[in-house]
């Protein structure tokens, strides 16, 4: 290093850091740093940070100048303060090593225990002690751990090993081996590691630290921490941390052991009994990969009582530090009690809302910072799970732990890879494993629900299923299975393919579909949060919705009022559609006006109905947007059919007389084609028609109730302000006519969708003719991108997804840099024209809480979304006034 260049300071000492350094230091650094500035007992040891992580990943997978030299320093220091040295020989010190990014990421990284163990140091360990069968333990552990995670020697080889000895000895269970018998599978497991890696297993205690912090970085970039990182949102630039730390063990014997716990209920929010499980006589990885079935954590009370009052009381003043339900990881060593880890809990949605208001009820926090900290606005979208219905379910096949709610029926799968094939062609599965790792994610993204034979709520199966909303039943014991390919629960088998309901709120399994029940949205703690999100938030919240039962239920969700009615979903419908391809393929003008008069009447009634549900409420109305020939038989079947007609000679009159028309209106590309105002001003009668029936439907309704509708008539895909004008023009005569004919008033307003990027640009023209402006984000992201929305999710999109080519889907958040640069322009050139304008955004980024964020920072009035969204994006809306 030359001397001018600035050292960065790439290991941190637990004593050195704190909560506030998660940047730098990971979660888990942080919250260990934390917890030793808080005086906890908490093993001593040193963070590598995530800078460190980056600099290797991108300086060709190499440490960076200095960090070995650090590294060496940090140890020595943890060596001095334990009073023992890594892979002694008389009084080793052993260290664990796990990874640690800024955000949770369950299981996507890896962990390696017990490091600095070699053939001396175990003998050493067994002398100390006077327990060699802890110490051969420690080392099988540490052989397999390192195999699995750091030389890539995959663990069923090392678990077939442990199955075979247990077969040998007649035992169920790991604790009941002996000392003698652990020593010899010390051996075997060498011997696999040899056979697989060509090389005998490393007895280097720093070669050993170096390749494990070596690995963990690596796996910043596996398969599945990507997957994770990409539905989570998580930048793939943060890197993770590596955490050494003094090995405290909890498989010393009877009065040591392990456990995971949350200081109240993961899956309802209720602060009751302590929620959480142990194992007596084990190490951390039993509890997490759920290998032997915890125990509650409620019995530990009994076991070791001094240990369990001071965790308890620990638990409670990890929850007023961080003012947030946590999840802590522990082990008790010969009676005294470790703190390994806290962090904010994973949790399903009724636990997040319930929470919430009650830490806000407790005093420990504000209505505005737990919407901040403790709401995340995605998971209220859970609460709209489907339940099952307990009225009318039939007794339960089995049993499990309730390890995340709702509940799902689909087809069931015993491998990721074929939940992962059947889910992506569009078919619920149900994903039965005997338990997951973390190789299984890929196929638990795609399941409706997750079934495993053990394990418990904090294996890996529950904390991931909780993390997405998926329901999932744990810990089935009652599952078989067998080596035909078939399992059984109870007496009933079931084959891939066959149908299964589980339910996660009750953690019951049943044979076929059960029923279900529709999600209650009336939540009395999600009420309560909704209640404090609407005085805080500034943007007005509106619904999409084209029928008068979506407009009922947008209503009851909070919506204030429809921002987008897709008229041309009125087209649709068995009485309706062939009045449409009638009207279309009329010869002339002429001819058209009696189809267009039979649509009116339709029209008109689907129109008092939303203003009546809308009542005191603005509507927006788009007039007809897609190209006609969508409403037309296909061109390749009527292509077909007329061929077939000419070689067999069978008469096929319709077809003959449908092609001309229909092949007249076929479009290359349609998206691009005759649309929207361009169809308008073409076939000024179609528009001319649904204004007719707009203003009347409002009449009768004033009429009816004393009170107009607030009415808003849109013209999608303008490009040019002159489009803007005819149209406006157009619409107010025919509107006008309408009410002199009815001798009434009616206030309406007119608007346009900007979803061309012309549009964008052009604003402070196009505002000249606009009461009012909606984004139509999903054209203009189509148009920015030039992608085919279609096109691009089926196919491109996801290698782009896969490879980080872009690092989110920008049809469900929008693309902030491109297409909402283009938005913040339209605003400020709009605003600028004409202050009063009233702008929002009713494309589908309007439900999504990270494209709310920003609609809000750009100023808008308002997001229309679906209506089951309406309640989720109140609360981003809040959260986005807040700053959150
Ligand atoms: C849009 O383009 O964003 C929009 C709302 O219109 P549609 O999705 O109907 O094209
Ligand atoms: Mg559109």
């Amino acid at each position: 290093m030359s001397s001018t260049e600035v050292t960065i300071k790439r290991v941190y000492d637990f004593s050195e850091g704190g909560r506030e350094m998660r940047d730098l230091l990971g979660g888990k650094g942080a919250n260990v740093a934390e917890m030793t500035r808080l005086g906890l007992p908490v093993p001593k040891g040193f963070t590598i940070t995530t800078e460190a992580c980056i600099a290797y990943l991108k300086g060709g997978h190499a440490f960076p100048a200095g960090l070995e030299d650090e590294i060496a320093t940090h140890l020595a220091a943890l060596e001095e303060a334990a009073g023992k040295r890594l892979g002694d020989a008389e009084d080793p010190l052993l260290v664990s090593v796990r990874s640690g990014a800024k955000f949770s990421m369950p299981g996507m990284m890896d962990t390696v225990l017990n490091l600095g163990l070699n053939d001396a140091s175990v003998e050493a360990l067994a002398a100390r002690t006077g327990n060699p069968r802890f110490a051969y333990d420690s080392y099988r552990r540490f052989i397999q751990m390192f195999g699995d995670v750091v030389s890539e020697v995959g663990k069923e080889h090392f678990e077939n090993a442990l199955s075979a000895v247990k077969a040998a000895r007649g035992v169920a269970q790991d604790v009941e081996l002996s000392a003698d018998d652990l020593r010899e599978l010390v051996g075997t497991f060498k011997d696999i590691y040899r056979e697989h890696r060509g090389e005998d297993f490393p007895q280097e205690p720093r070669a050993q630290l170096h390749a494990a912090v070596r690995a963990v970085f690596e796996s910043w970039d596996n398969r599945r921490a990507r997957d994770y990182r990409r539905l989570n949102r998580i930048d793939h630039d943060l890197g993770t941390a590596v955490n050494v730390q003094q090995m405290v063990f909890g498989n010393t014997g009877a009065t040591s052991g392990t456990g995971v716990a949350f200081t109240r209920s993961n899956v309802t929010g209720e602060k009751g009994e302590p929620f959480g499980d142990f194992l007596i006589n084990a190490q951390g990885e039993d509890v997490v990969a759920g290998i032997r079935t915890p125990r509650p954590l409620v019995e530990l009370k009994d076991e070791i009582p001094e240990a369990y009052a001071q965790l308890i009381s620990t638990m409670d003043q990890l929850e007023h530090t961080y003012r947030n339900m946590q999840d802590v990881e522990f082990t008790i060593e010969d009676g005294a009690l470790f703190m390994l880890q806290t962090r904010n809990g994973k949790r399903s949605a009724q636990a997040m809302v319930r929470i919430a208001v009650d830490l806000v009820a407790e005093g420990v926090l504000s209505e505005q910072d737990a919407l901040v900290s403790l709401v995340d606005p995605d998971q209220v979208r859970q609460l709209l799970l489907p339940q099952l219905d307990l009225t009318r379910a039939p007794e339960p096949l089995a049993r499990g732990v309730n390890a995340s709610p709702g509940a799902a029926v689909g087809a069931v799968c015993f491998t990721a890879d074929e939940a992962e094939r059947l889910g992506k062609a569009g078919e619920d599965v149900i994903l039965v494993r005997d338990e997951t790792t973390p190789d299984d994610f890929h196929g638990m993204v795609e399941a409706q629900g997750i079934l495993t034979a053990r394990g418990g709520k904090t294996s890996h199966a529950a904390i991931v299923a909780v993390g997405m909303g998926t329901p999932a039943v744990c810990g089935v014991t009652a599952i078989r299975f067998h080596d035909d390919g078939s399992i059984s629960i109870g007496g009933t088998s079931f084959r891939e393919g066959d149908r299964m309901t589980i339910d996660g709120t009750t953690g019951t399994v049943f044979a076929g579909d059960a029923p279900l029940m529709p999600p209650d949205p009336h939540n009395p703690y999600l009420a309560q949060l909704l209640e404090w999100a609407d005085r805080a938030r500034t943007m007005e919240v509106r619904a999409n919705a084209d029928t008068p039962e979506d407009a009922e239920r947008a209503r009851e969700f909070g919506a204030q009022g429809i921002g987008l009615c897709r008229t041309e979903h009125m087209f649709q419908g068995d009485d309706r559609l062939p009045i449409v391809q009638e009207m279309i393929m009329a010869e002339d003008a002429g001819e058209r006006v009696e189809f267009l008069a039979k649509l009116r009447v339709f029209q008109e009634g689907d129109f008092e109905g939303l203003f009546r549900a809308m009542a005191g409420l603005p509507v927006t109305i788009r007039l007809l947007d897609p190209p006609l020939h969508e409403f037309l038989p296909s061109l390749i079947e009527l292509s077909e059919r007329v061929a077939v007609a000419r070689a067999t000679g069978t008469p096929d009159p319709e077809a003959f007389a449908h092609i001309a028309a229909v092949q007249q209106l076929h479009e290359v590309n349609p998206m691009l084609g005759t649309r929207g105002c361009r169809l308008g001003i073409e076939w000024p009668d179609v528009y001319r028609m649904q204004v007719a029936a707009i203003m009347t439907a409002a009449c009768t309704v004033k009429k009816e109730t004393g009170e107009a509708p607030i009415v808003e008539i849109m013209i999608p895909l303008v490009a040019f302000d002159e489009e803007l004008r005819i149209m406006r023009d157009e619409v107010v005569e025919m509107a006008e006519t309408v009410l002199a004919e009815q001798g009434t008033t009616v206030e309406y307003a007119v608007g346009t969708m900007i979803e061309l990027p012309r549009a964008a640009l052009r604003a402070a023209q196009i505002c000249h003719h606009a009461d009012f402006f909606s984004f139509g984000t999903n054209d203009l992201t189509q148009t920015t991108l030039g992608f085919s929305r279609d096109d691009a999710e089926n196919k491109f999109l996801v290698h782009y997804l896969q490879n980080n080519v872009i690092t989110f889907n920008p049809f469900e958040t929008i693309d902030q840099d491109g297409v909402g640069k283009l938005v913040a322009m339209a605003v400020a050139d709009s605003r600028a024209e004409t202050p009063g304008i009233k702008l929002g955004i009713c494309g589908e980024h309007g439900g999504d809480p990270a494209s709310i964020m920003f609609f809000h920072q750009v100023g808008l009035d308002y997001v229309s979304c679906s209506p089951f969204r309406v309640q989720t994006a109140r609360i981003a809306a809040a959260r986005a006034a807040l700053g959150a």
